[in-house]
């Protein structure tokens, strides 16, 4: 066995091989060790005399499910091996063959149609690199979402492009080098090279697709994509040996220049993840990960930020209707995943009841859909399909509550076919002829306490205790004697037991027959099913929209195609979630590419400069994302891609400093801002020393004023950049208001015009207890520096620069 065992490990080396011996799936050598300490399990060996025992660990097979689960979330890739003879008919050791491999990136589909449990995305992707171009492919095979697209750029512009997409794992060539890049930031898997190939993609597409070509997809124009999803495909074969994968009907082409670009770095700094969460009114899984999507790609063309927008001032305005879609929604599961585990063949009976509650629960979504005038939702309702006939079927053939498994009957309903009705009876009435030969034993014999029993090995017996076994008829047979009673069968109730068992039999046979129709039946609606789930998603994503804009003071922003970002009374829906209610105070705020578009926001440590610029970030997000906004009013110019560099980003564990993380990241900003872009800048220049750090902000800001034109939110502690708002019109100096009162500061969080020639920072010494004459002598040097900063005309000294020549100073002004 253990050679049959190396064998298969052989061909599977980078998974955890779950070996089938009886009722376990039992691990060996590495793979115990590694899986007995992460499943934290018992680690034994096989044979405890050898001199080199074989490690040895194992998980019960009917409950394997958490163990895998477990293992692919920490990174490890499980191989499942099955017995694929009957033992009774193996000649030596019994068949053994790896039936899949489940991976990170493929095991979205493994949990059933729970609708609590938290509704993201597993992608799997593939990258190909193809000269100056990166093809990127996704798949998340517990939904059917495949995609691809193509982009230039460097491996920052790869990361921050995989980095929106969360991938569990990334496919790549057996000859890339990861080591800059992904590794160590993703589960890296590889395919052979020669799978990298365009015919070779396009076949296999075509093939799974049932095409005879790929140009009705759309994705004629990104080869490089194309092989990517090649890639994908092969690698989603190679590891899922069942099932058909009909879920997997299209390739999409995905493409991000409709989309807001927000980097891994905005995505974290403006907290996006936990905005989606705080939002998040959605009902069904499929609803909750279109809503992250929204917002982690949120729109930037106008008509169609408008329509979800008017959709979402519908249903906001109409709670009767509002509320009877959530009401419906409630009831809905995870379509996506129902169809997944409808094409890979592992639906049960429960899926398939939930199937049946969902299309239900559509079905009277219908009519209230038809009640909403918004285009989104005449489009929704036009479409809308519940399969009141796949609905009508399941309903009638399986009963209410089946149990997980398939093959121990009980779940197919009375009346669905004559057959199974027949042998129930048959059952039932041997069942009842084996309680009457009880009563009639009893009298016959005079024993009252005989009893008919069961058991696995003899079935049905007598049992007598020994009390009264001198009682006991010749024609009872002896089977078994225990210490204070003996076991007995009889010819008549072995002719009995031969019925019921036969019938029970067949029975199981034939309702996992009828289940299979049915799950067949089923699986040619899954195109339809994948494209009601799009549609139910989005009127989810929308209520839970429509939601948030009735329950919390919100309005409707009004979308620009100008470069004017301008908000009156914006808040910032985390800081103010986090706060007591009422203490938040909201800020106007405003910036026009074309006017004033750098503010230069001052003000001491905590006065609540960051968050006056990420409000600004979030509210334009949350604005493009088709949702109302926290403010009394907003006028969003549409912005095509948020910048953001706030705090110190950890990423000292790969060995760069935090000061380099910070120019790194100023330099992607630099490099990539548009006239359209929003530029957030906290504390930039923070992490060197003062002088460096006030000529590199005072440099960048210059840069994105005159050259880039971005909108940009500059905040910072470094009073001397106000300053700048004297060499450029474009720059507004503003500040969040102190009140000094005495030797304290009171923080007002309060945006005001003007710039704050005061740092507070020794103020802030003094409150944290510096000796008094540290603080006095502090004060003095700060007046001899400040008394620098101006020249005799009043102009800033930093704001100098040398003329080409090197001769003489120029001013700029
Ligand atoms: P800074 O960037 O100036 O150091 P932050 O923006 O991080 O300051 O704000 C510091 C803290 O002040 C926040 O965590 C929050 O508790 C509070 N705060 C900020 N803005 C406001 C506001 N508008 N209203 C009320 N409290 C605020």
């Amino acid at each position: 066995m253990l050679k049959q065992y190396r064998e298969i490990k052989e061909s599977c080396k980078d998974a955890i091989l779950f070996y089938r011996i009886g009722d376990f799936y039992e691990m060996f050598y590495d793979d115990a060790v590694t899986a007995s300490k992460v499943l934290d399990i018992v680690l034994t060996s096989r044979n405890k005399n050898d001199p080199n025992p074989v490690p040895l660990c194992g998980v019960p097979h009917h409950s394997y499910e958490p163990y895998l689960n477990k293992l692919i979330e920490k990174g490890y890739k499980v191989a499942v091996c099955d017995q694929v003879e009957d033992p009774k008919d193996a000649k030596g050791v019994v068949r053994r063959e790896v039936t899949r491999v489940v991976t990170p990136g493929l095991a979205g589909f493994l949990n059933g149609v729970d609708r609590a449990q938290k509704a993201v995305h597993h992608y799997l992707v593939a990258v190909h690199r193809d000269g100056e171009v990166w093809g990127i492919a996704f798949t998340d095979i517990a939904t059917g979402d495949f995609r691809c697209l193509e982009m230039s750029g460097d491996e920052a512009a790869l990361l921050s492009e995989l980095g929106g997409l969360e991938p569990r794992e990334v496919v790549v060539s057996e000859g890339a080098d990861v080591s800059g890049t992904l590794k160590g930031r993703f589960v890296v898997s590889r395919v052979p090279v020669w799978v990298w190939d365009e015919t070779y993609a396009r076949k296999i597409l075509c093939d799974q697709f049932q095409t005879a070509t790929l140009s009705g997809f759309g994705c004629e124009a990104a080869p490089a994509g194309v092989i990517a999803a090649g890639a994908v495909l092969h690698y989603v074969r190679e590891t899922q040996k069942v099932g058909r994968m009909a879920h997997l009907r299209a390739l999409r082409l995905h493409d991000g220049r409709e989309r807001m670009r927000i980097g891994e770095d905005s995505r974290k700094n403006l907290n996006v993840d936990e905005l989606a969460d705080l939002l998040d009114r959605t009902k069904t899984a499929m609803g909750a990960r279109k809503f992250r999507e929204w917002f982690l790609a949120p729109l930037v063309q106008k008509a169609k930020i408008e329509e979800r927008l008017d959709a979402v001032g519908e249903l906001s305005g109409r709670p009767r209707v509002l509320e009877a879609v959530q009401a419906c929604l409630q009831n809905v599961y995870d379509l996506e995943r129902i169809s997944s585990r409808l094409s890979l063949g592992t639906a049960n009976a429960r899926d398939m009841r939930a199937l049946a509650d969902s299309l239900e629960a559509l079905g009277r979504t219908a009519p209230i859909l038809s009640e909403l005038k918004t285009a989104v939702f005449s489009r929704l309702a036009s479409d809308w399909d519940a399969s009141p006939k796949l609905k009508e079927e399941i309903a009638k053939t399986l009963v209410d509550a089946p149990p997980l498994g398939l093959k121990d009957g009980g779940i197919v309903r009375d009346g669905v076919r004559t057959e199974l009705d027949e042998l129930k009876k048959i059952q039932a009435d041997a069942k009842g002829a084996i309680a009457a030969i009880e009563e009639r034993e009893r009298k016959r014999t005079g024993i009252a306490s005989l009893k008919v029993r069961f058991n696995q090995v003899f079935g049905y017996y007598l049992e007598v205790t020994a009390a009264h076994l001198s009682k006991v008829p010749p024609d009872f047979i002896r089977k078994q004697t225990l210490t204070n009673a003996e076991r007995f069968i009889t010819p008549e109730l072995k002719s009995f037991e031969d019925k019921v068992l036969g019938a029970e039999e067949r029975i199981k046979g034939l309702e996992y027959e009828i289940f299979c129709q049915l799950r067949e039946k089923a699986l040619a609606s899954v195109p339809a099913l994948q494209a009601q789930a799009e549609r139910v998603a989005e009127l989810d994503a929308l209520q839970s929209l429509a939601e948030y804009a009735r329950g919390t003071r919100a309005v409707r922003p009004e979308i620009r195609e100008d470069g004017v970002l301008r908000i009156r009374q914006g808040r910032h829906p985390l800081v103010e979630n986090n706060l007591p209610a009422g203490s938040f105070v909201p800020n106007d705020l405003s910036v026009d590419a074309a006017a004033d578009r750098l503010l230069m926001i001052t003000g001491p440590n905590m006065a609540g400069k960051s968050t006056v610029i990420r409000q600004a970030g979030v509210i334009a997000l949350m604005a493009q994302a088709g949702s109302f906004v926290p403010a009394d009013s907003a006028e969003i110019g549409i912005v095509d891609q948020i910048f953001t560099r706030v705090g110190a980003a950890d990423r000292l564990a790969r060995g760069e400093s935090t000061f380099m993380v910070e120019m790194c990241e100023t330099a992607n900003i630099l490099h990539n801002a548009t006239e359209k872009s929003l530029v957030l800048l906290d504390e930039i220049g923070r992490g060197t020393s003062t002088f460096d750090g006030i000529s590199i902000a005072w440099a960048v800001a210059e840069h994105l004023h005159d050259v880039l034109k971005s909108r940009a939110l500059f905040a910072t502690h470094y009073h001397e950049l106000i300053d700048l708002a004297v060499t450029r019109r474009g720059i507004k100096n503003c500040n969040v208001a102190v009140k000094q009162d005495g030797d304290d500061v009171v923080f007002l969080y309060r945006l005001v015009p003007g710039g704050m020639n005061h740092s507070f920072g020794i103020h802030v010494a003094r409150l944290a207890g510096l000796p008094p004459e540290v603080v006095e002598r502090a004060k003095e040097v700060l007046k001899n520096l400040e008394s620098g900063e101006l020249e005799p005309e009043g102009q800033p000294r930093i704001a100098k620069k040398r003329s080409k020549r090197g001769e003489g100073q120029e001013s700029l002004f």
